[in-house]
């Protein structure tokens, strides 16, 4: 498990390992810094290939994992992105990144204070196409109409069914799913119907139902 000095070389290691491939995640994930993610006192640590606590009982995504998930979610300049559970801001951020000024990324956060430190985590970026919302997203964004690509970023014991009518055709869902260890998901929307494949063995919070203020 490797951990480097700053983002690049960061970067460089997911490449070399063969994880982050296409070039539009390679560019975003030179440009999001994960030290603007993490807690003050873990900056040491931010460019580790690690999970990390963000406060609240929750984590900022492994980044290897996260790699993954990207490359199997494919967002591409100017599509609309829902992340289910923003947490730190950070997947957000690298999604807002890709899809650039003329697309579009809504990231749900269940826990209000997770909420404003993303925000706050994002603010650098100017990311004005980023909209980060206090709301539960266990049954997706109902009044957001369709969209590209969907992430669920915490763990459903089943696919929420009714995640996949908010795909658009040729849309493409990544989740965690199942008990520990879980199994990231990957649902896509053809014009024969839906896809799924099955990727075992990664290890996510739970994706709970509620929204909590915080204390
Ligand atoms: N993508 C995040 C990972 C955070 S961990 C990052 O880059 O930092 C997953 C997050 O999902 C947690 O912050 C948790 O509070 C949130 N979550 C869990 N259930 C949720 C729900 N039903 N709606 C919205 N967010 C949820």
């Amino acid at each position: 498990m490797g951990s480097f000095k700053n983002n690049d070389e960061l970067v460089d290691y997911l490449v070399n390992s063969g994880v982050l491939k296409s070039k539009f995640l390679v560019r975003a994930w030179r440009q999001v810094s994960r030290a603007d993610f993490v807690p003050a006192k873990l900056r040491p640590q931010a460019y580790a290939d690690e999970p990390l606590p963000i406060g609240l009982g929750q984590t900022i995504s492994q980044p290897s994992t996260v790699a993954f998930m990207l490359e199997l979610l494919r967002p591409e300049p100017g599509q609309r992105v829902l992340e289910i559970g923003a947490g730190s801001g950070y997947v957000a951020a690298l999604l807002a990144q890709v899809v650039g000024e003329r697309g579009e990324v809504i990231a749900l956060e269940r826990i209000a204070p997770l909420v404003q430190q993303a925000k706050k985590n994002t603010e650098r970026y100017h990311f004005s196409w980023l909209e980060l919302l206090h709301a539960d997203g266990g049954l997706g964004y109902s009044d957001g109409g369709e969209f590209d690509r969907i992430l669920v970023s915490a763990a459903a014991v089943a696919l929420p069914p009714e995640l996949s009518p908010q795909l658009g055709l040729n849309g493409r869902l990544v989740a965690p799913v199942g008990e520990y260890p879980q199994d990231i998901i990957l649902r896509e929307r053809t014009s024969e119907g839906f896809k799924e494949q099955h990727y075992p063995g990664f290890v996510f919070v739970p994706l709970l139902s509620g929204k909590v203020a915080g204390e």
